[in-house]
């Protein structure tokens, strides 16, 4: 295996829920396990979602689950390599220019795909169902897709491993790496399915899911809350569901992620703490 260095990449958008934080744990015991290196990296290039206060809950929320990360980086003080990169794909002939912002040409021949490490299931799409897609904004800032491959590329991502509601990206993703001209760094990626509520729904900060502050200031203990948010789409030798920090970070894998989705219940959690 590559040298594994992985990333959380959150949009400071709010509070980060328990689900969000399940996929930054799926990444830091990834790095723990393979001995690699665990970025943070804050996704703020969407300046109208951005909530005041959210990178701050971000890091406390991890901070109290004993989450510490390499590096940190914040896409919004690295703009000019955005559009430095725009630039490139203008130029070759990859992207171009429609009222001031910049689209992605995808081809229209052929298909995009990869082998997902959760499953090892190929998942393919046809490119000609796939749009061109805008990847800077005539206000200058790049959009989520440029932005996010740009980092992964400049800070050598290994594996992505993120929410399946990302999995329609991929192949954009892709797209891009092989327009750069980058096809041998393209991450393996990781699509780990959703944590669902009680009521069977994608947990949502909208219908009511609870954030890591919220638990914490309940009196749930860090260990116990960490212990459980593993368990959710993850399942240990045994199916042993008590483990200490240290018994994690030896058994973590990406190939022992269930491929269904897991439901928060917080009857499992009280029993765990
Ligand atoms: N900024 C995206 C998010 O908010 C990152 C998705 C990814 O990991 O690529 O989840």
């Amino acid at each position: 295996m590559r040298n594994v260095k992985v990333r959380f990449a959150p949009s400071p958008t709010g509070v980060p829920h328990v689900g969000n934080i399940r996929t930054a744990l799926f990444n830091y015991f990834f790095a723990k396990a393979t001995g690699g290196k665990f970025i943070l990296r804050i996704e703020d290039t969407d300046q109208a979602r951005k909530v005041e206060g959210a990178v701050r809950a971000i890091e406390e929320s991890l901070s109290w689950l004993g989450v510490k990360w390499d590096k940190k980086t914040v896409q919004s003080m690295n703009l000019k390599a955005y559009t430095e990169a725009a630039n490139v794909l203008i130029s070759i002939g990859a992207a171009d220019r429609e009222n001031g912002a910049v689209r992605f040409k995808v081809p229209k021949e052929g298909s995009t795909f990869w082998v997902d490490a959760v499953g090892e299931k190929k998942i393919e799409f046809n490119n000609s169902e796939i749009e061109d897609f805008i990847i800077l904004k005539s206000d200058g800032y790049p959009t989520y897709h440029l932005a996010n491959v740009v980092d992964d590329h400049a800070q050598s991502i290994s594996h992505v491993i993120r929410g399946e509601d990302w999995i329609p990206s991929t192949p954009k993703h892709i797209l891009m790496y092989k327009a750069f001209g980058w096809e041998d760094k393209i991450p393996v990626f990781a699509h780990v399915p959703n944590v669902l509520g009680a009521d069977g729904k994608k947990l949502s900060k909208r219908r009511g899911a609870k954030s890591v502050i919220d638990l914490k200031n309940e009196g749930f203990l860090p260990d116990a809350l960490l212990n459980y948010l593993m368990l959710l789409g993850w399942s240990p030798k045994n199916d042993r569901e008590i483990l200490s920090r240290e018994e994690i970070e030896k058994e973590f894998k990406l190939e022992n992620i269930n491929s269904s989705p897991a439901i928060f219940d917080e009857i499992k959690l009280l029993l765990i703490n």
